[in-house]
Parts: C-alpha cells; sequence; structure tokens
C-alpha cells in the first residue's frame, strides 16, 4: 500500500471514528440529559400541581377565615354601638332626674327606655342585670318591680351567664362574651350561640348589654361562603369541595348540594385522617371526573376549618398531570430531535470537510514522496548523490544524506574492486568455458601467456595451447572428474602460440545452478620457471630422463599408487653389456652417445603416462610401469630389440657385434610389493641372473 493512501486512509479513519465517537457520546449524553430533566421535570410539575391546589385551598381557607373575623367584627362594632348609645340615654335619664327623682323611679325609667329599644331586623334587644344577679331588664321584659335573681344562670355549655358578664364590668368596665341563650320570641327553649357585649352602668352598679344570635348571621356568612365556593373553577376539571366533619357534603363536585351524608364513606373517613394535620395535607384516591362515571388517579389537599367543623378541598386528575407531561415530553423530544439533526448536518459536514482534508494532506505527500523517489532513482542510476537543498522536509534530507554516504562508499569500493579486477585480468590467468569446454572469456593474463588474442581463444576449447607431450589420458581423467561436479587441481603442460612451452597450476571449478554444471572457471598460476627449475633438478643431463633422485621418489609414489589402485606394478632395471669395454674401444664420447641413444629408445617406449624412464647412473637405467606381467614382459622384449636393432657396433663384445642391453623383470600385485628397496633389489638381483645367462636377455621370476 502507498504511503499517502495509508495516511490519508488513517488520517480520515481516526478523525471519522472520532467524530463518530463524540457524535454518538453526544446523543447518548442528550437522552440521558433529557431522561433526568424528564423525571425531573414530572416532579416538579407534580409538585407544581400539588402547590397549585394547595394554594388554591389555603386562598379559599384564609378567605372563610377572613369573612368569619369580619363579621364578628361588624357584629362587635354594632354591638358595642348600641351599648354604648343605651348607656347614654341611661346616664341621661339618670342626670336629668337624679334629685328630682328616687333612684327607684329613676330605675324604672331606663329599663322602661332601654325595653322598646330593640332590633326587629337581626332580633337584638338591650339586658340589664345588676352586677350582684338581679335581673332588670331581661328578656325585653322589666324585672324591677320583684326582685329576680339569675345570678347563677347558665348556658348550655355549663357557664355563668350572669356571673361571667358582671365579671367584666366590674374589671374591665365593658367587654364582649359569647355564650348560650333562647331566643326570647321563639316558641322553643333551644339556646343559641350569642356574642354580647355588657358595659358598667356605675350609678346603679348595674351592667347594660346587648347580643346578637351569631349562628344566623354564620349562617348566611356560610351560605355565601358555599355558593362562592361553589362558582370557583380552575383550569379543566379542577373545582373545590367542602365536607363537614360530621361526613356531611357541602359542596359536591363544585356544586352546592343537599347537606347529606357523603356518598362515598371510606373516601370520607380517609379525608377525616388526613384532615387531623392542622397544616392541612394531602392525599391520593380514585375518583371520577364531574359528569363522568369513570375513575381517574387524583391527588387533593385539604384543610380543616375549625370555626365551622368544615373539610375544604381541592384535587387534581393524575391522568390530566400525566396528559400535560407527556405534552411536554413530546415538546422536549422534538427539541431534542431537531438538536440531533444539525448536529448530524454539522457531522455530515466535518466528515467531509475531513475527507477533503486528507486527501490534500495525501496528494501533498504522495507528492513529496514521490519527487524523493524520483531523486533517488536519478542518484541510483546514475551514481550520482543526491541534491539535499532540494528536498522538503529534514527525514528526506536524512535519508537522502544516508544515501550519498552510501553511494560514496559503492562507488569507493566499485573503484576498489574495478583495481583489483585489472590486477587480477592482468595477472591471474583465469579462463571461464561452457560445458563443452568452449572457451567464453579469457584474462588479459591468459592473452599474454598464450600469446592469443581473446578474438582467437573465444569460442575455440584449451585444445588450442594443449602441449603434445601431454597424454590425452591426462585430459580424459581431467574431463571425468570435472563431469562430475567435483573440482580438478593440478600442474598442466601447455604450448603457447609460438610454440613455447609453458606450465599453470590450474584450479578447474564447475558452475553449477541446481546442481546442473552451466560451464567451468579456471584459475591458472604461471609455474614455467618452477616447473623449469623442478625439471632440473630430476633430469639427467646427458640423456634427458629422469634421475635417480627423481626414480627414488617416483618407486615410492607408484608403488602408493598401485597399492591405492589394487594393480600390478613393473620394474626394470636395464644395464648395457660390456660398456666399461665399449668405452675402452670406442671413447668416453662415443660412450656418452651410445648412452644418449640408449635413453632415446627408451624414452619413446615410455610415452604413456603410467610409464617412467631413469637413468640410474652409469649405464643403469630403470623402467616403472602399470603393466600386466606378460606384456611387461613383452614390452622389455621390445626394447631388449630395439637396443639391439640400433646396431650400435661394439666389436669388443663377446656375445654380438652390435651393443646389447640386459634387464631384470620384477611384475609383482601392489599387495605383494614390502617395500621399494626390496622391490629394487629383485629386479637388480633379476638383472645380475640375467647378466650371468649370457646377456643380452631379459630374467623376471616365475610365479610361485
Ligand atoms: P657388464 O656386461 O657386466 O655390465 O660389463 P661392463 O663392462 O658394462 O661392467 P661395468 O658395469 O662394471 O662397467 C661400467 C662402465 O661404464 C664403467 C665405466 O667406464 C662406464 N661408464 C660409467 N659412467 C659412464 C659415463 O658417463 N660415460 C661413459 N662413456 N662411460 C661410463
Ligand atoms: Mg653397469
Ligand atoms: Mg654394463
Amino acid at each position: 500500500m502507498k504511503l499517502s493512501k495509508f495516511i490519508r486512509r488513517f488520517i480520515f479513519l481516526t478523525a471519522f471514528s472520532s467524530l463518530l465517537l463524540a457524535f454518538l457520546i453526544s446523543v447518548l449524553y442528550q437522552y440521558h440529559n433529557f431522561e433526568n430533566d424528564m423525571i425531573h421535570i414530572k416532579k416538579e410539575f407534580t409538585e407544581q400541581k400539588k402547590k397549585e391546589i394547595k394554594n388554591e385551598v389555603l386562598m379559599v381557607y384564609n378567605l372563610v377565615e377572613h369573612k368569619e373575623e369580619l363579621l364578628k367584627k361588624e357584629v362587635e362594632r354594632r354591638l358595642k354601638e348600641k351599648v354604648n348609645l343605651a348607656y347614654g340615654i341611661a346616664k341621661n335619664i339618670y342626670e336629668t332626674n337624679k334629685n328630682k327623682k328616687t333612684d327607684e323611679e329613676i330605675k324604672y325609667l331606663i329599663a322602661l327606655a332601654l325595653k322598646d329599644l330593640t332590633y326587629e331586623n337581626d332580633n337584638t334587644y338591650f339586658f340589664i342585670n345588676s352586677n350582684k344577679g338581679q335581673a332588670i331588664l331581661f328578656n325585653k321584659e322589666i324585672k324591677f318591680d320583684k326582685y329576680h335573681d339569675v345570678w347563677n344562670l347558665k348556658d348550655d355549655n355549663g357557664n355563668f351567664i350572669i356571673q361571667n358578664q358582671s365579671k367584666i364590668a366590674l374589671e374591665k368596665k365593658e367587654g364582649f362574651l359569647i355564650s348560650t341563650f333562647i331566643k326570647p320570641d321563639s316558641n322553643d327553649t333551644k339556646q343559641y350561640s350569642k356574642l354580647s357585649y355588657v358595659k358598667l352602668f356605675e350609678p346603679f352598679n348595674w351592667h347594660i348589654g346587648i347580643g346578637e344570635y351569631i349562628d344566623e348571621l354564620r349562617e348566611k356568612n356560610k351560605k355565601e361562603l358555599l355558593n362562592w365556593i361553589a362558582s370557583l373553577r380552575f383550569e379543566n376539571s379542577g373545582y373545590i369541595f367542602v365536607n363537614s366533619t360530621n361526613g356531611e357534603t357541602l359542596v359536591f363536585e363544585g356544586n352546592i348540594v343537599e347537606v347529606k351524608p357523603h356518598p362515598f364513606p371510606e373516601l370520607m373517613k380517609q379525608q377525616l385522617e388526613t384532615a387531623q394535620n392542622p397544616n392541612g395535607d394531602f392525599y391520593e384516591y380514585k375518583f371520577k371526573k364531574p359528569n363522568t362515571v369513570q375513575e381517574f388517579d387524583k391527588v387533593s389537599f385539604i384543610k380543616k376549618y375549625d370555626e365551622y367543623n368544615w373539610i375544604i378541598g381541592c384535587g387534581v386528575y393524575l391522568d390530566e398531570l400525566n396528559n400535560e407531561l407527556k405534552r411536554k415530553e413530546i415538546m422536549f423530544k422534538e427539541t431534542i430531535n431537531n438538536q440531533i439533526k444539525s448536529m448530524l448536518i454539522i457531522f455530515l459536514l466535518l466528515v467531509v470537510i475531513i475527507y477533503l482534508l486528507s486527501k490534500r494532506i495525501s496528494t501533498f505527500i504522495n507528492y513529496n514522496i514521490n519527487s524523493l523517489i524520483q531523486a533517488f532513482s536519478k542518484a541510483s542510476q546514475n551514481n550520482e548523490k543526491i541534491n539535499t537543498e532540494e528536498l522538503t522536509y529534514k527525514e528526506f534530507v536524512s535519508l537522502a544524506d544516508n544515501l550519498n554516504k552510501t553511494l560514496e562508499n559503492k562507488n569507493m569500493v566499485e573503484k576498489k574492486l574495478q583495481d583489483y579486477i585489472q590486477i587480477v585480468n592482468q595477472n591471474v590467468i583465469i579462463s571461464t568455458t561452457n560445458k563443452e569446454g568452449k572457451i567464453q572469456n579469457v584474462s588479459e593474463a591468459f592473452c599474454k601467456v598464450s600469446g592469443y588474442s581473446k578474438d582467437e581463444l573465444i569460442g575455440k576449447t584449451h585444445s588450442l595451447v594443449k602441449h603434445p607431450e601431454t597424454s590425452s589420458d591426462f585430459y580424459k581423467d581431467m574431463w571425468n572428474q570435472l563431469l562430475s561436479g567435483k573440482e580438478w587441481k593440478g600442474e598442466i603442460k601447455n604450448k603457447s602460440k609460438d610454440g613455447k612451452t609453458y606450465w599453470v597450476y590450474a584450479i578447474i571449478t564447475p558452475i553449477l545452478i541446481n546442481n546442473e554444471i552451466q560451464g567451468f572457471t579456471a584459475i591458472r598460476n604461471n609455474i614455467t620457471d618452477k616447473k623449469y627449475i623442478e625439471q632440473l633438478s630430476i633430469t639427467d643431463e646427458l640423456t634427458k630422463l629422469y634421475n635417480r633422485r627423481f626414480f627414488n621418489n617416483k618407486i615410492e609414489e607408484e608403488i602408493n599408487r598401485a597399492k591405492r589402485e589394487n594393480k600390478t606394478l613393473c620394474l626394470l632395471i636395464l644395464d648395457i653389456d660390456y660398456f666399461k669395454q665399449y668405452n675402452d674401444t670406442y671413447g668416453h664420447q662415443k660412450g656418452d652417445f651410445v648412452l644418449e641413444s640408449v635413453a632415446k629408445v627408451l624414452a619413446n617406449r615410455t610415452n604413456r603416462a603410467s610409464d617412467f624412464a631413469f637413468r640410474l647412473g652409469g649405464e643403469e637405467f630403470a623402467i616403472i610401469t602399470t603393466l600386466e606381467k606378460e606384456k611387461a614382459i613383452e614390452f622389455a622384449e621390445v626394447i631388449r630389440s630395439d637396443i639391439e636393432k640400433l646396431k650400435i657396433e661394439h666389436k669388443s663384445s663377446t656375445i654380438s657385434k652390435h651393443l646389447t642391453i640386459s634387464i631384470g623383470l620384477v611384475s609383482k600385485y601392489a599387495i605383494d610389493i614390502e617395500n621399494s628397496d626390496k622391490l629394487y633389489k629383485e629386479a637388480d638381483d633379476n638383472l645380475y641372473i640375467a647378466k650371468k645367462q649370457g646377456r643380452n636377455s631379459i630374467y623376471y621370476n616365475e610365479d610361485k
């Protein structure tokens, strides 16, 4: 994957997933908040509704209380005014008559004056009692003429009426009191609640008073209040209800109803229990809505008004509350959905922006990386350093610096390598051939030593430089080894273009690809000089055959080789017959010439790789061969005959006119050879026998 593509994807995916995550979190958060808010709102809303109904009830309660208060005050004002008026009249009568008439007459006049002063409309009338318990004007009747003691008169509640009135007059001069009392004009003896005002009339130690039957006023007041309460309506199905503590309904479902026991006694019981709380309280129940039969959950607040024994209440239907809540919830959800919609739009916009941004960044990176790649490929193609000033980023510059260093090193190494190759080319004799042995390439050193040009060599085989003395068996062995995939090492005698011999030590390695020979590489070392010195040290100067020193080494080598290869080894020791006499007859110089002629015969007959001819010393020669015994005998015979055929005149020989040789031959299986000395001795002994037998002959030991 391209780096720019990766970066683009990375930026885009990272930003996208972060945004998506942020979006999801905020949506979840919104919903979570929404749910919390809903719980909160529900609670608040319920509280609010409860508060509202509580306020309604308290408002009604306060108004009822206030109206009752007002009523009392009005009555009190009225009573006070009337008592003061009566007091004024009484005082006036007294003052006018005090010196003219007797006290009894004056008292009578006062009682008479006040007796008729009644107020029919509100059923009030004055009364006078002495502060000692004598009724003066009592029940609209003057009780003055005969003593009427009312001191111990009690009301329905067991309070002493007159005693209390006298007490107020004497202690506070005037004041109010509540008691129950009969209505003078009615036929029953029932006592009614009455508010009275009494004032001390000092001249006769009396108290003058007047009272109003407040029950009636109250009843009126209550009626007004109930009418008003029944007319109250709140949103939807809200209304005030009033029940009495006796369990009777007064205002039911917002209507004045006939006073009768509450239709749901259980509910009434629950109301009465709740109303125990002097501050009022809430309670929950099921109740039908006005004009329906279906029941709904309802919560109401009630408070008891002790003065009237009323239970005033107002309730709210919970389903209406829930409907309201649902409406709010829908509104709320709509708001949140709108918010989410706008967030989604912002999110999509941001995604597009991020996509474009990441694409732009990717293009920018791509451009920069491409120019870096171009700079790199130019540098590696031309081996030229990158111009770091043209690069944009520090990282790129450091990359380029590294490449520049590598290039520098590479160029240096290449230069060194080139120098080495040049040295090798000029000094090491190298050739590569294909598997058929055709030359593919040669070093300059090869051309130099062989005298051939590259063009002359390429496409040819190495037989071009083959020395005629190197046997074809030698090459056969070499090829066998090489074609088996093994390396070949050894010395090769070669011939240059101008016919000169040169020796090389060659290491030839097969080039193997998948175990198949593709060709060969040969590295050679020119060992001509070494070889020359070596040759000198092992060559007999006169005959050019190998010398004794080389024989000593070679015999050991050949014994070992024969043992390794489990072959037969033959040793021939040859000695010229009567050579002393020859020298004596023909001179030493001719003798040397004979030695050379014999040596030539031996050399010619030992041109096989496994045959070696030596001059052991004087006129004594040796041949080592691996021929089988029969063949070796034939071979010895050929040599003996060849020498004879040379027809070198030898006058002083007693056995022939010409020069002859005797040969001692020993042929042995490798395992039968003990050591070189014993082998040599055996051959030498055989030579001795051959001499003894008459010379110009071959002797070999018969197989046992
Ligand atoms: P026989 O048949 O028993 O071998 O008789 P012979 O005369 O060959 O006996 P012997 O082996 O004892 O003599 C060797 C002679 O070879 C002695 C010496 O004069 C001669 N001779 C040795 N070295 C050289 C040499 O380098 N040049 C010449 N011309 N003669 C040599
Ligand atoms: Mg000899
Ligand atoms: Mg001899």
